[in-house]
């Protein structure tokens, strides 16, 4: 199948492109490269199965030759860089994904939306299931990401309902692994940079709040099922294992075996107490479940890290 990734040079996006390529689909990929960047797609240069343009797709896509799946993946995803780019990350999530949508839907191509735990906000249902309807507040700092990605939900579910397209969401918790940028701001970056440059690790607030951390080869794995599946979700995909920030931060100091010192900092706004998906539906329709531990994982990520300081 021929399949069109937006965001396809990001994190996320650029490991979804090696999946889809893995399974023997072709892939567009297209990206701004406004937080993405060619680096995590250099290694697929020579592939006559993979093409990428630089397009921003809050304008109009157009796409020659027949198009079977699109995955709607641009959008800058750290607090950090949404802060920076608010306007864009409203419009990625608003226009984009109605131009996503369209292109689908010109194509009578199947439609997958990455969606987001944000959209239970700081939730006060824990762990969060997907009917619970999250609390965010639509007017402080974080909005811009949220509510994007509650409209692009919502605007989803229309396209399924009155054009009958097929489409599925997905709601990605926090995912950390390889392709991270070294300065996204997001925890699970800082907290090895900083290590690795030997400077002290900032941890917001007193490290209590909590996430629950994916890595990335499983979460993709759980994308493509759904993508391959029957199913439509909203559908949690992320990993259970439930930790404090405080923790995280010396797992990452144990990992390395380094003694730098935490130094904490003002809590961001509206940062999320807890976060912990529950993914029984995951479990039970897609049959997936992470396999990485966090263990694993964070040596997988610093040895990447570790090649990106050292350049
Ligand atoms: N955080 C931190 N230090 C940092 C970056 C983040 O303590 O240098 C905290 C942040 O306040 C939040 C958690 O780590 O409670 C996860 O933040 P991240 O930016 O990774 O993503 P979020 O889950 O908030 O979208």
């Amino acid at each position: 199948m021929r399949a069109v990734v937006t965001g396809g040079a990001g994190f996320l996006g650029s490991h979804l492109c090696d999946r889809l390529l893995a399974e023997g689909h072709s892939v567009v990929a297209l990206d701004n490269l406004i937080t993405g960047s060619t680096d995590n797609i250099a290694h697929l240069g020579g592939n006559e199965s993979f093409h990428f343009i630089k397009h921003d797709v809050t304008d109009h896509i157009y796409i020659s030759g027949p198009v079977d799946m699109v995955l709607h993946f641009a959008s800058p995803a750290s607090p950090f860089d949404y802060l920076e780019h608010p306007i864009h990350t409203l419009k990625v999530g608003s226009l984009g994904t109605h131009k996503a949508l369209g292109l689908a839907k010109e194509k009578k191509a199947r439609f997958l939306l990455a969606s987001t735990s944000e959209v239970y906000g700081d939730p006060l249902v824990h762990p969060q299931t997907e009917d619970y309807w999250g609390n965010v507040n639509p007017v402080g700092p974080r909005g811009v990401y949220d509510e994007a990605k509650r409209f692009a939900e919502a605007m989803t579910m229309a396209y399924r309902r009155y054009h009958n397209l097929d489409s599925k969401i997905v709601r990605i918790f926090n995912t950390y692994g390889p392709r991270m940028r070294l300065r996204d701001g997001r925890a699970l970056p800082a907290f090895m940079s900083q290590v690795l440059e030997n400077k002290s690790l900032t941890v917001f607030g007193d490290g209590s709040q909590t996430r629950s951390f994916c890595y990335v080869s499983d979460l993709i794995d759980g994308i493509y099922r759904l993508l391959m599946s029957d199913q439509s979700g909203p559908i949690n995909i992320g990993n259970p294992d439930e930790v404090s920030i405080l923790e995280v931060a010396k797992e990452v100091l144990a990992a390395v075996g380094s003694d730098n010192p935490i130094e904490f900092k003002e809590l961001p706004v509206d940062d999320p107490k807890v976060r912990r998906p529950n993914i029984e539906k995951a479990r039970e329709l897609l049959e997936w479940e992470p396999k990485i531990s966090r263990q694993d994982g964070l040596v997988q990520t610093l040895d990447y890290f570790k090649t990106k300081i050292s350049k």
